[in-house]
């Protein structure tokens, strides 16, 4: 072992039951995007379906459909990011559910012959304008999927938004776009059964936003919003933890397998502690491919040191507030070329 990442499946466990248990009687969508935020995807699905649960975010069709490789024909996987006819063939052909946030895709659904019914979740764009329809073209993207309905081409099971979880004032006139949308549909004879509109923060700390999902992904992996509530004031923990071994020592400082193109930013040097056998060390420098930390007296090549994570100094948050960001973007950097390595607990 060089460099590893540690993922603790029994952590993943408890964070999805403590997730379960928050939001309901609202269903855990786990959002699975970047490869289950870069913990893998196929292990964290098999386990979470195995958990109980019943609802995938997958973003893309291709990911969809990977997820129903994993899970098999019950489970329900919401894609949203999807690219024309080729694309919403395909997603029909692997019975994803279908987040669709453009006329012009409803245009593409009545092109496409897939042999079977499109099951269609319309996106009002409630102030994010992060695709999604506008509140003046609501009425038209109402009727054509009216259209499709009545056609047979789709069946319309949920209306769904985003939200920027930044200011409760935003998110509550986002909430009042949507539940005015939603109105809109059912005048206009539409029935649809699930509604949506809430990711990790929202879900938990605004009742009124749970609806029927909550799309869960960085909870569910124990990466806590940067400037929020603490790990243990919403129950979550980390889930995976980043360990190098020491590959030099010397006076001026231990060299430890790890660097930047690993994916620590190098800005961080000087700025935070790795957990060494001898207690936490701060990091001096960090190289592309290894990091300096402060020398201690029986610091010897082979050592283990953790450097971030579950049982580390540090979370990906804590880092990621050092720089002024969100624990992802610290998390979506650990490199794909980093082993990871299932169910051993750093405790
Ligand atoms: C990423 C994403 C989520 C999950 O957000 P978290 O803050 O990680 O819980 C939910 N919905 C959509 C559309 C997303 O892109």
């Amino acid at each position: 072992m060089s460099v590893e990442y540690r993922i603790d499946l029994d952590a993943f466990d408890r964070n999805l039951r403590r997730i379960r248990e928050t939001i309901a009687p609202a269903a855990h969508m786990l959002v699975v995007k970047d490869d289950a935020y870069a913990h893998g995807l196929a292990v964290l699905v098999e386990r979470a379906w195995r958990e109980g649960v019943r609802w995938f975010g997958a973003f893309d069709v291709a990911t969809g459909a990977a997820v129903r490789a994993v899970v098999g024909p019950d489970a329900r996987i919401f894609v949203w990011l999807i690219g024309g006819v080729d694309d919403l063939a395909a997603g029909i052909a692997a019975d994803l559910d279908l987040g669709i946030g453009d006329e012009a895709l409803l245009d593409d659904l009545a092109r496409v012959d897939a042999g079977r019914t499109a099951r269609v979740h319309l996106k009002i764009d409630t102030g994010l304008h992060r695709n999604g329809i506008r509140p003046e073209r609501w009425e038209a993207a109402l009727a054509r999927t009216t259209a499709l309905v009545a056609g047979g081409r789709a069946v319309l099971e949920g209306l769904w938004s985003h939200i920027s979880e930044a200011s409760d004032a935003d998110d509550d006139d986002a909430r009042a776009l949507f539940l005015a949308a939603r109105a809109a549909a059912r005048a206009a004879g539409l029935a649809p059964r699930f509604s949506h509109l809430a990711a990790s923060a929202a879900g938990f700390a605004r009742g009124e936003f749970r609806e029927d999902i909550v799309r869960v992904g960085a909870f569910s992996y124990g990466i806590r919003p940067a400037g929020g509530p603490g790990e243990a004031e919403l129950g979550i923990e980390p889930i995976a933890t980043l360990v190098a071994t020491v590959t030099h020592t010397g006076p001026d400082g231990v060299r430890v397998d790890v660097g930047s193109l690993h994916g620590l930013p190098g800005v961080l040097a000087g700025r935070f502690d790795v957990v060494t056998p001898a207690g936490p060390r701060r990091v001096t420098a960090i190289g592309p491919t290894s990091l300096t930390v402060t020398p201690w007296g029986s610091a010897a090549a082979g050592q283990e040191v953790v450097i971030l994570g579950r049982g580390a100094a540090c979370t990906a948050t804590d880092l990621a507030e050092l720089v002024g960001t969100i624990g992802e973007e610290i998390a979506l950097r650990i490199s794909p070329v980093i082993p990871r390595v299932y169910d051993r607990d750093t405790h």
